[in-house]
């Protein structure tokens, strides 16, 4: 076996302690008490390894734990070390479903998504420590990931400018593969304003804003491209008043996943595009893309081939997916920086009652993490 990984195998027990330890702090996004603590516990931990932390403060929400060297590291620009001290679950849950290990499962709320990949940055910056001195990093936990990160999202683009590459510890796929790319995702809002007349009396007279949007839905259906990987979603249509009254008002809500900002782009300039069908009605449309895709292009792949050869280099097996969900990566991957994501262990259940990590992963992802740390 791989003597590095030999030697990562040999601390498994010390990281599954520190993620036991993590998981007991809860820390759901609505608790900014409960995510300060959550950075406090790993702070100290990064300060010992060389690495100055900061919890810079966040209104309205728990800190961003961020670490840079302490030595700095003249002209290079870091590599930053991406992950969310938030969770899904709220106080109490704890109390509920304490955390359990069973063999080489344990299983606790927030452990798979994500404070397991927490712990594989702190484990791979220790083993990097060890060998020497600590490339260039900067570490940058974030506390409202799972509900809005607005309030912090500039400051963390700002940083991520001065980044040379992204890696974000969000769960591995179910299987152990990382993941190269993720969609974006948008919303829409049509609205329809018509004329309201009396529908036996004066129906001549109105502009039926149903009517309208029964068209819109229709026109809108066809910008789904499947091969692409675009969807669109007619999701919420609601409107009128009564039936015997022509609706003046009638809205409708779509959502919308895109694999490349061109697709999403594409599928915005359509919408807003769109052209009222029935005489006398006005159109008014809301919204548009919200998250930026994680795109699978050359940069992308650069990081996953390095990462490939760190795992032949272990001996360990790895593999890519594309999913659904978005993540913060995916604003490194707007700004142009090489994004690699699903770093964090393998396991399965997020955000749901059977939430679990595989701790013989751990060492593995750490192992991982610290070659492929010393390749970029
Ligand atoms: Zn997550």
């Amino acid at each position: 076996m791989n003597e590095l990984l030999q030697k990562e195998r040999a601390r498994a027990h010390d990281m599954s302690q520190c993620l036991k330890a993590l998981c007991e702090i809860e820390s759901p996004s609505t608790d900014p008490a409960g995510v300060e603590a959550a950075a406090r516990f790993l702070a100290p931990q990064f300060d010992a390894l060389g690495l100055a932390s900061e919890l810079v403060a966040v209104a309205g929400a728990g800190p961003v734990l961020r670490a840079k060297n302490r030595a700095g590291h003249g002209d290079a620009k870091p590599v930053m070390l991406l992950g969310h001290l938030d969770t899904v679950w709220p106080k109490g849950t704890l109390a509920a479903r304490p955390v359990r290990i069973d063999g080489d499962r344990m299983t606790a709320p927030g452990s798979y998504d994500m404070k397991g990949g927490l712990v594989v940055v702190l484990f791979a910056l220790r083993a990097l420590a060890e060998r020497g001195a600590l490339p260039p990093v900067t570490v940058y936990f974030t506390p409202l990931e799972e509900v809005d990160n607005t309030p912090y999202r500039k400051a963390m683009e700002d940083e991520m400018r001065g980044c040379s590459a992204c890696l974000d510890f969000e769960p591995a796929f179910p299987g152990g593969a990382v993941k190269t790319g993720r969609k974006g995702s948008g919303q829409f809002l049509v609205r329809a304003h018509g004329i309201s007349s009396h529908a036996g009396a004066d129906l001549a007279l109105g502009a039926n804003a149903i009517v309208e949007l029964a068209h819109q839905a229709l026109a809108v259906q066809p910008l789904t491209d499947a091969a692409r990987g675009t969807s669109v979603n007619v999701g919420v249509i609601r409107g009128g008043t009564r039936t015997n009254v022509v609706p003046a008002l009638a809205e409708l809500e779509m959502d919308f996943r895109y694999p490349t900002l061109d697709e999403g782009r594409r599928v915005e300039a359509a919408v807003r595009g769109l052209q009222p069908h029935v005489k006398g009605v006005r159109l008014e449309v809301e919204g548009g893309m919200s998250y930026p895709p994680l795109e699978r292009n050359e940069r992308t792949l650069s990081v996953y081939a390095e990462a490939k050869a760190a795992a032949d280099e272990l001996g360990l097996p790895l593999s890519e997916v594309v999913t659904g969900g978005a993540s913060e990566a995916s604003f490194a991957s707007a700004l142009g920086l090489p994004t690699l994501d699903g770093l964090g262990p393998d396991g399965d259940g997020a955000h749901a009652v059977h939430e679990h990590v595989l701790l013989p992963s751990l060492p593995e992802r750490v192992a991982l993490t610290a070659d492929l740390l010393e390749r970029l």
